[in-house]
C-alpha cells in the first residue's frame, strides 16, 4: 500500500513526500481512510508506530476545504513536549497547505498564543489546563470545532486531567468527529471513549507490549552502587544517545548534575524546570548537543526522539506499562535500541510483573570486574531519599577486559539469579569523548545553561 491511495490533497502529499513516508505504518494503514470518512476513531497503540500522522493527515485533509481562520480542529494531549512534538508534525506535512496551527499550554504568557490565535489559526495543539483558561477568557471559542483528537489518554488519565478533558467534551459541539489514542485501555479511558464517541473504529497494533526491536537486559545492583554500575556501563557500551529514567524529578536533577561534572554531555528533563529549560533540555538532546538525558515518566511518554540508541532504568519504572512507555523511546520506527534496567533486590515483583507483559524472561547481565561487594561508591548521587555514604575509590576486582571476563558471583547475585556475561561491546567512545577536568567544570556549566 501507498500513501497515494488515501487521494490526499496534492499540497498534503508534497508534505508527505518531504517527510520521506514511502508506506503507510499500519496503523496509518487502518486509521486514516474511516476518519477521511469522518468516522469516530480510538487507536490502541503504542509510541512510535506512527500514529501521529495517523491522525494529523485526515484533520488536514478536512481542512483543505471549508473556511479559514477559525479552529476547526483541535488535539488534546497531556504535556507541553508532546503538544510541541505534534505540532512540529503538523508543520512538517501541512508545510505547502497554509494551514496554520497554535499550541496552547501553560508556564508560558497568554500574550503569544493570543495574538497567535487573532492572526487566525485552524488547529489548536492543547494542553487540557490552558485550554479551559482559554476558554474561560473568551479567548478562544470552540463554536466551530470539527474535528477533536484526544492523544495519549491514558497519560492524561494518569495526570489526573481527565475532569478536564470532559469539561473540554461537553464544551465541544456535539456534531464533531472524536479521536481518540491510547497506549493502553485502563477502565476510565474506555468508559470515556464510551461516553464521547459514537460508534467508533477500534483500531489495536499489538499488545501494549515494548517494540519488537529493542533488546531488554536488567542489572541486577546494590541501590548504593547503581551511579557507579551506570559509569561502567556508559563506558563500555555504544551508548551514542542515551536516555536515563530516574524515580523522581530530584533524582533526575541530581543524576544528570553527577554525570555532566564527571564530563559526559549530559542534562535533565522534569516538570520541576521552566517550560525554556525544558525545551531547551529535549532540542538540545535531539539535536545531538547532549548525548544524556537525565528524565521522569514525564518524558517516557510519546516524545520522539530520533537515534536513542538507549534507554535505562537507573530506577524501575513504577508499573509494567511504564516500562513499555519508557522503552519505546528507544527502537523507535523500526530502528534497533536498548533497554537496560538498573535493579535492586526491591525490584523483583516488579520484574516478574515486566516478564508477564512482555511474555518473555529479562536477561540477567552482570559487568565482568566491576565490584559488586563493593561497600561505597566513587560515583555516589547524593540524594535525599538515600542515606548518606562516604565516596570512596571504587574496588576493581579486576580491571575489565574482553579476553578474560571476570565475575564474582556474589550471594546477591544468586538470589537474583544474575549470570556472568561478557559486558557490552566497549567502544571507549564516551571514554575518548571524556575531557580533562577543566573541560568537565566548563561543561557542567554548559549543562547548568550558564
Ligand atoms: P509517532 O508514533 O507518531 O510518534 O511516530 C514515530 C516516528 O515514525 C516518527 O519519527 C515519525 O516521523 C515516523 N513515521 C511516521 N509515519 C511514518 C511512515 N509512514 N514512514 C516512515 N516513518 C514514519
Amino acid at each position: 500500500m501507498s500513501f497515494e491511495s488515501f487521494r490526499f490533497h496534492p499540497q498534503i502529499n508534497a508534505g508527505i513526500r518531504d517527510l520521506g513516508y514511502h508506506t503507510p505504518t499500519p496503523i496509518q494503514e487502518q486509521v486514516i481512510p474511516h476518519a477521511l470518512a469522518g468516522r469516530d476513531v480510538i487507536g490502541i497503540a503504542q509510541t512510535g508506530t506512527g500514529k501521529t500522522a495517523a491522525f494529523v493527515l485526515p484533520i488536514l485533509q478536512r481542512l483543505m476545504r471549508g473556511p479559514r481562520g477559525r479552529v476547526r480542529a483541535m488535539i488534546v494531549t497531556p504535556t507541553r513536549e508532546l503538544a510541541e512534538q505534534i505540532q512540529g508534525v503538523i508543520e512538517a506535512l501541512g508545510k505547502h497547505t497554509g494551514i496554520r496551527s497554535v499550541t496552547l499550554y501553560g508556564g508560558v504568557g497568554y500574550q503569544g498564543q493570543i495574538q497567535r490565535l487573532r492572526r487566525g489559526v485552524e488547529i489548536a495543539v492543547v494542553c487540557p489546563g490552558r485550554l479551559l483558561d482559554h476558554l474561560e477568557r473568551g479567548t478562544l471559542t470552540l463554536e466551530h470545532l470539527e474535528s477533536l483528537t484526544l492523544d495519549e489518554a491514558d497519560q492524561m488519565f494518569d495526570m489526573g486531567f481527565l475532569p478536564d478533558v470532559r469539561r473540554i467534551l461537553r464544551l465541544a459541539p456535539v456534531d464533531r468527529q472524536t479521536m481518540l489514542f491510547s497506549a493502553t485501555m485502563p477502565d476510565a479511558v474506555r468508559s470515556l471513549a464510551r461516553e464521547a464517541l459514537r460508534d467508533p473504529l477500534i483500531v489495536q497494533i499489538g499488545r501494549s507490549a515494548p517494540v519488537a526491536t529493542v533488546t531488554h537486559a536488567i542489572y541486577p545492583v546494590p541501590e548504593h552502587l547503581k551511579t557507579s554500575l551506570l559509569i561502567e556501563l556508559l563506558e563500555r557500551t555504544d551508548a551514542r544517545s542515551v536516555l536515563i529514567f530516574t524515580r523522581t524529578k530530584h533524582r533526575a536533577q541530581r543524576l544528570g548534575e553527577t554525570l555532566a561534572r564527571l564530563g559526559y554531555r549530559a542534562t535533565a528533563l522534569h516538570g520541576n524546570l521552566s517550560q525554556n529549560r525544558r525545551q531547551a533540555a529535549l532540542d538540545g538532546f535531539r539535536n545531538g548537543r547532549y548525548q544524556i538525558l537525565t528524565a521522569t515518566d514525564l518524558a517516557a511518554r510519546g516524545i520522539d526522539v530520533a537515534h536513542i540508541t538507549h534507554v535505562i532504568n537507573y530506577d524501575m519504572p513504577p508499573t509494567a506499562e511504564a516500562y513499555t512507555h519508557r522503552i519505546g523511546r528507544t527502537g523507535r520506527a523500526a530502528r534497533s535500541g536498548d533497554a537496560l534496567t538498573l535493579v535492586t533486590r526491591s525490584d523483583a515483583a516488579m520484574v516478574r510483573a515486566i516478564e508477564r507483559l512482555i511474555g518473555e524472561p529479562l536477561k540477567r547481565e552482570t559487568v565482568p570486574g566491576f565490584d559488586y561487594n563493593a561497600a561505597t561508591s566513587a560515583h555516589e548521587t547524593r540524594f535525599d531519599d538515600t542515606p548518606s555514604r562516604h565516596a570512596a575509590a571504587p574496588r576493581r576486582s579486576e580491571p575489565p577486559t574482553h579476553a578474560t571476563p571476570r565475575h564474582r558471583s556474589t550471594p546477591r547475585d544468586q538470589e537474583t539469579g544474575a549470570r556472568p556475561v561478557h559486558a557490552p561491546r566497549m567502544t571507549g567512545m564516551m571514554r575518548a569523548e571524556r575531557p580533562d577536568r577543566r573541560e568537565a567544570r566548563r561543561r557542567r556549566g554548559y549543562a547548568r545553561g550558564e
